[in-house]
């Protein structure tokens, strides 16, 4: 097999330990005799699995105690309906739910939660097409809002919060966090509700990641469906119906393998190593950009164009030939997009700088 760095934003790159456990436990699991494909998810060998994955995800986020950690399908998109569905009814009918808007997820947000709820538009960042976050002092909040959604890791567009929000008067913020949990330390006692989808940072497509604050349980409006009502997902450890088992278990691997790399601070000093090779290649003249403003680039996600596009197909062609893989931008962007995630080691990110800075004839 010839060697490749998968750029990706998701499904995206694993780290190689966990794929190679998971072959070698593929049709034996732990001498159970069955893949954890063919497992009961109410059997004792399921049950294990769940919440090893549960304990080491709530050790490496410093998930406090009042919060429960979820484990759903429906993907960051499904959240997208299933976050307005449990939280609207915190409030009088109709509620009113604050967004930012900082790019394409958060944009989807907002238009799909405009169908259980008055949307406000506290802030965004169109007018600076989506290179930014708007300063926490230009929202324009709802004093009685049900919530408060960000994004705050753009993935199509490379903008990645460097702050958490305070916001006063106990409005909770809802994080979509898909393509960059586990990527920084985050203080999860300043959000409400955090979710994300699994394929960019954490495992196989088909699970998705909620931590909920306990308080934010049993308000959902009445047409929610049961398997997404969170607080019946809770009461029942995630298994109301059957869950994502292989997904979860592979997550539980990820989890575990993160714990020996010393846990999500020692993996945030390498993300920010990687991060500053590839920005500074891009930076050192003008053959590629970046458009995002500095303090507000994704350490996940580096969308760059050429500034000679007609050179595109030339450049993508020879990254293959290399093995740099899905470099291609989102298609609604344009451009290239390098997705740089946990998995991704500093000698992938070291041979895309290599290639940057031979195609530039650097
Ligand atoms: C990928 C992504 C999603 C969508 O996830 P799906 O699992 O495809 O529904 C939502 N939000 C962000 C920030 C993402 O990166």
């Amino acid at each position: 097999m010839t060697h490749i760095y998968n750029f990706s934003a998701g499904p995206a790159v694993l780290p190689k330990e966990v794929l190679e456990q998971a072959a070698a436990e593929m049709l034996d699991w732990h001498g159970s005799g069955m893949s954890v494909m063919e497992m009961s998810h109410r059997g004792p060998e399921f049950i294990s699995i769940y919440r090893d994955a549960v304990r080491d995800l709530r050790e490496l986020l410093a998930v406090p105690d009042n919060y429960k950690i979820l484990f759903q399908q429906g993907g960051g998109l499904g959240q997208n309906a299933i976050v307005p569905l449990n939280l609207a009814g915190r409030k009088a009918q109709p509620a009113t739910i604050d967004f930012v808007h900082t790019g394409s997820w958060s944009g989807k947000s907002l238009k799909e939660a405009a169908r259980y709820a008055n949307v406000n538009v506290a802030a965004s960042s169109k007018e600076s097409a989506f290179t930014l976050v708007p300063p926490q002092e230009s929202w324009k909040l709802t004093p009685d809002a049900a919530y408060l959604h960000i994004c705050t890791n753009e993935t199509i567009d490379g903008v990645e919060y460097n702050f958490a929000p305070e916001i006063a008067g106990g409005t909770p913020i809802v994080a979509d966090m898909s393509s960059h949990i586990l990527s920084r330390v985050i203080d999860v006692s300043k959000y409400g509700v955090i979710f994300g989808g699994a394929q960019k940072n954490i495992g196989p497509a088909g699970l998705t990641l909620v931590i909920v604050r306990e308080d934010l349980l049993g308000t959902s409006l009445p047409v929610c469906p049961s398997a997404f009502d969170w607080k019946t997902v809770a009461e029942h450890e995630s298994m109301y119906n059957t869950p994502p088992t292989y997904a979860i278990y592979i997550a539980g691997l990820v989890f575990a393998h993160l714990k020996r790399q010393g846990g999500v601070a020692a993996v945030e000093q390498r993300n920010i190593a990687k991060a500053k090779l590839l920005y500074a290649a891009l930076d050192a003249d003008d053959f590629y950009q970046n458009r995002v403003a500095l303090p507000f680039r994704s350490r996940m996600n580096v969308p760059f164009y050429l500034s000679d596009e007609s050179l595109n197909d030339k450049f993508l062609a020879g990254a293959k030939a290399r093995g740099l893989l899905q470099l291609k931008g989102h298609k609604s962007v344009g451009g290239m997009r390098a997705s740089i995630y946990n998995a991704m080691p500093i000698e992938g990110v070291q041979a895309l700088v290599d290639y940057l800075n031979e195609f530039a004839g650097r």
